[in-house]
């Protein structure tokens, strides 16, 4: 694929764990091109978070090669990746992971801050990415202040405000009621739709896959189909 934003191949991934392994993940192949708004489905324990993590530079793979915007990671040293991480990759979490003692704004500024960006432009491009989830009103509140659904909207804020080439969002529902879980899957589709945002969305709820322009089902650390 010409515009491939991740590449994985032949990935595997075993852990240790007390005297034996788990083999996490097991010889995958995946390319995800740009625009795309793939739905990683399966079992607890299947192995999508271990994917997830390894295609964002959070994690090594035992074997196999991985390319991000063509970059092979492998080899990298610890400040390269990390740098990978906070330039090209945006997480979003099942339990949001936004910071308590922060506000709203201060929480989606934070990936601006780590890169650096000078603080009128930190704080035009945070208050963008609040207005784009319909965050206006939120800005200063605490997320102790927020309900779910809002916490949730202000985390896909953080993890797309810096435009990162990759969007991981992993049981990004799995905190929520039905419909607002829908409300977050239809948010992360008109990202990809409308400014071209790559989304790799993991999830055990079968119900998420509609909104998928390509659904790949994972089990026991393999992909069955869909993987092209
Ligand atoms: P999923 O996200 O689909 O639930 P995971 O990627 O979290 O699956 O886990 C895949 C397998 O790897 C599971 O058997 C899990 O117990 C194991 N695993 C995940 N992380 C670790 C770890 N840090 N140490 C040991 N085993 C792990
Ligand atoms: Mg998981």
């Amino acid at each position: 694929m010409e515009n491939a934003v991740v590449r994985l191949e032949g990935v595997s991934k075993v852990y240790l764990r007390g005297e034996g392994e788990v083999a996490a993940l097991a010889e995958v192949d995946l390319t995800v091109g740009e625009g795309e708004f793939l739905v990683l489905s399966g079992p607890s324990g299947c192995g999508k978070s271990t994917l997830l993590h390894i295609m964002g530079a959070m994690d090594a793979p035992s074997a196999g090669r991985v390319f991000l915007r063509g970059r092979e990671l492998s080899g990298l040293d610890d400040a390269a990746l990390s740098r990978i991480r906070r330039e090209e990759v945006g997480f979003i979490y099942q339990f949001f992971n936004l910071l308590p003692t922060m506000t709203a704004r201060e929480n989606v500024a934070l990936p601006l801050i780590l890169q650096k960006r000078d603080r009128g432009e930190v704080r035009r491009l945070a208050d963008a990415a609040l207005a784009r989830l319909g965050l206006e009103g939120r800005a200063g509140h605490l997320p102790r202040e927020l309900s779910g659904g809002e916490m949730q909207r202000v985390a896909i804020a953080r993890a797309v405000v810096s435009r990162p080439s990759l969007i991981l969002a992993d049981e990004p529902t799995g905190n929520l009621d039905s419909r607002l879980g829908g409300e977050v899957v239809e948010t992360l589709s008109e990202l990809c739709r409308e400014e071209g945002f790559t989304v790799v969305l993991a999830t055990h709820a079968p119900e998420l896959l509609a909104r998928a322009t390509r659904s790949v089902r994972m089990l026991d650390g393999r992909l069955l189909d869909g993987a092209a």
